[in-house]
């Protein structure tokens, strides 16, 4: 293949990431923590609203010091969003609680509020978390959800990994939960090459968050230890790169939203083809493009694509239809199974021209039955 591979969601620089860099190099604060750990968190801060953040090394991380600050230990019931990334869940696992998986509604493809409400008002033991997923950039009913988990006393946690600068009402996800989190990993709308931010309006819990994400160190002047901790914190160097990428997260969900507007022009045409929904009070960040087909094979879309060298993959396999969890419960009604029998991610890499978009869809219409 002559053509360069186009990626999924590939790395974009924003052009001052290497001169950060060699400040840190300079200052010589290399390793944990240092100026630009500080400023990564205030920009998540300014850009989200929320009141405390603190850097992690990933989203799984940040998921896991959530749920470690909010006392879930082993026999504890977590519900989460049974369509989403493994790394939203194997912290339960950590933890030795139980995840009880919750489908998702054709509204949003993300968890269904009326799934949930069923659950808490009819279950014997109450759940004591929820962690829900963002997916792909676009909003889950997150209102809505968050007013149930309420009523019902159960701690939300949103899984913000891939949905940073998708709004709800004008408010960004991950800040309406007791906890968020966002992901920094190589492909998601921005990277750090690897990293993760845990959110809260609660000032206590990030304060406790970080404790056990620097060794949980007691304050003396010598190591003394009465809890057990993580080494979870980000390197300075790593922070550097966030402090570029920050500058440029707009500019990022613009074109985002652009490649996936161009998806939708020409495609338009094609009936069997349904993208994921967004919420009509909500802004997605479209991190990447997803598609269902109703009639033709996704498989022969994906190699047709492999073959002009442009990278695609199934949407996520759900939890609950995953060997780990199959003695989990869950409630599901076979919507996100339907998904993922039916549904591709496109390629949507922020570097991409009208003129790719062009092309895959060219392919993708003459690869369908
Ligand atoms: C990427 C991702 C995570 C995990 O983030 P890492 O930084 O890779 O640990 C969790 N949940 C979802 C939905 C993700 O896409």
């Amino acid at each position: 293949m002559k053509n360069k591979r186009i990626f999924l969601s590939a790395p974009h620089m924003s052009g001052n990431e290497l001169k950060y860099i060699e400040k840190v190099f300079e200052s010589n604060y290399i390793a944990p923590l240092g100026e630009y750990v500080n400023k990564f968190e205030e920009s998540i801060k300014n850009y989200t609203g929320v009141k405390n953040a603190l850097a992690v090394v990933s989203g799984t991380a940040a998921i896991h010091l959530a749920l470690r600050v909010l006392g879930i230990k082993e026999g504890d019931d977590v519900l989460a969003s049974t369509f989403t990334f493994i790394g939203s869940v194997n912290a339960i696992l950590y933890q030795r609680a139980n995840p009880i998986f919750i489908d998702s509604d054709n509204d949003s493809w993300n968890l269904s509020p009326k799934l949930l409400n069923k659950y808490l008002c009819t279950c014997e033991k109450k759940p004591k978390a929820l962690i829900v997923t963002h997916l792909y950039g676009m909003c889950a009913d997150i209102e809505k959800i968050a007013d149930i988990c309420n009523l019902h006393g159960v701690y939300l946690i949103e899984d913000a990994a891939e949905s940073l600068g998708a709004t709800y009402n004008g408010k960004h996800t991950g800040t309406f939960g007791d906890f968020g989190i966002y992901s920094f990993n190589g492909n998601k709308i921005l990277t750090t090459s690897g990293g993760g931010m845990l959110v809260s309006n609660n000032a206590k819990w990030i304060e406790k968050a970080k404790f056990y994400s620097t060794q949980a160190k007691e304050d003396f002047i010598h190591y003394e230890h009465e809890e057990y901790g993580y080494n979870y914190r980000m390197s300075n160097v790593l922070a550097a790169i966030g402090v570029a990428q920050m500058e440029v997260i707009e500019e990022r969900v613009a074109k985002k939203r652009e490649i996936f507007g161009w998806y939708e022009e020409y495609l338009s045409n094609i009936d069997e083809i349904i993208f994921m929904p967004e919420l009509s009070n909500s802004r997605g960040n479209r991190w990447l493009t997803a598609l269902t087909f109703s009639k033709s094979d996704y498989n022969k879309v994906m190699q047709a694509l492999d073959k002009i060298n442009v990278e695609s993959r199934p949407l996520w396999k759900p939890m609950h239809i995953q060997k780990l969890f199959e003695d989990a419960k869950c409630i599901v009604d076979g919507t996100s199974e339907k998904l993922f029998s039916q549904g591709l991610c496109l390629a949507s890499s922020t570097t991409m021209t009208r003129d790719d978009v062009e092309m895959i869809c060219k392919t993708i219409i003459d690869s369908l039955d």
